[in-house]
């Protein structure tokens, strides 16, 4: 390598939340591991994955953080949103009262230490820089393999987004529908953020 050339890497933080069992920790284990388990249990502890995106030619990390069999209200710390630059805030869509529980998880991203410490830690050998920047947020309705059952239509979860001003996709975790655009859709949008 020569002096004139910099390395730059990107990592970013993104937390997923949601209701219990909307199928984030097997969205996050698709992404990560292309994995889906029919018998996941709750969450224990902390957990994250990473997972890197090819986007404009460069390595982009994604830290990707799963709630901890937390998902009451109030019950997710500060700690797990400190720090992050996007969120997937997923429901079910065979299940509406994981769709109406919604505005309450943007009630806490909003409420939360989210939007301060989205800062950016860009390293590159000659700068060091470090910027603002702000976060992206998608409205996931995942199970989208559940037609027979569905509970929300798409034009509903689409114009919840629009309303709100999130990025809407509907997945499936169990056949893979969306799963990598989702993630990429968000760790694009930081990306365009930052850089
Ligand atoms: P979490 O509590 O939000 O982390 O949800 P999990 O990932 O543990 O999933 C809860 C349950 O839903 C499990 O039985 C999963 O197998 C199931 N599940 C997750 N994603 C999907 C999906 O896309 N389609 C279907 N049919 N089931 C799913
Ligand atoms: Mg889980």
């Amino acid at each position: 390598m020569s002096d004139d050339e910099t390395v730059e890497e990107y990592l970013f933080k993104i937390v997923i939340i949601g209701d219990s069992a909307v199928g984030k920790s097997n969205l996050l284990s698709r992404f990560a591991r292309n994995e889906f388990n029919a018998h996941s249990k709750a969450t224990i502890g902390v957990e994250f994955q990473t997972q890197s995106v090819e986007i404009d030619g460069k390595e982009v990390k994604a830290q990707i953080w799963d709630t901890a069999g937390q998902e009451r209200f109030r019950a997710v710390t500060s700690a797990y949103y400190r720090g992050a630059f996007g969120a997937l805030l997923v429901y079910d869509i065979s299940r509406r009262a994981t769709f109406d529980n919604v505005a309450r998880w943007l009630d806490e991203l909003n409420l939360s230490d989210f939007h301060l410490f989205a800062f950016l830690l860009k390293y590159n050998q000659k700068t060091k820089a470090h910027s603002d920047t702000t976060v992206a947020r998608m409205l996931v309705g995942n199970k989208c393999d559940l037609e027979n059952t569905r509970e929300v239509s798409l034009d509903e979860g689409k114009s919840l987004a629009e309303s709100e001003g999130l990025f809407f996709i509907e997945t499936s975790a169990l056949d893979s529908t969306n799963v990598w655009t989702a993630f990429e859709i968000v760790i694009r949008e930081i990306y365009n953020n930052v850089s």
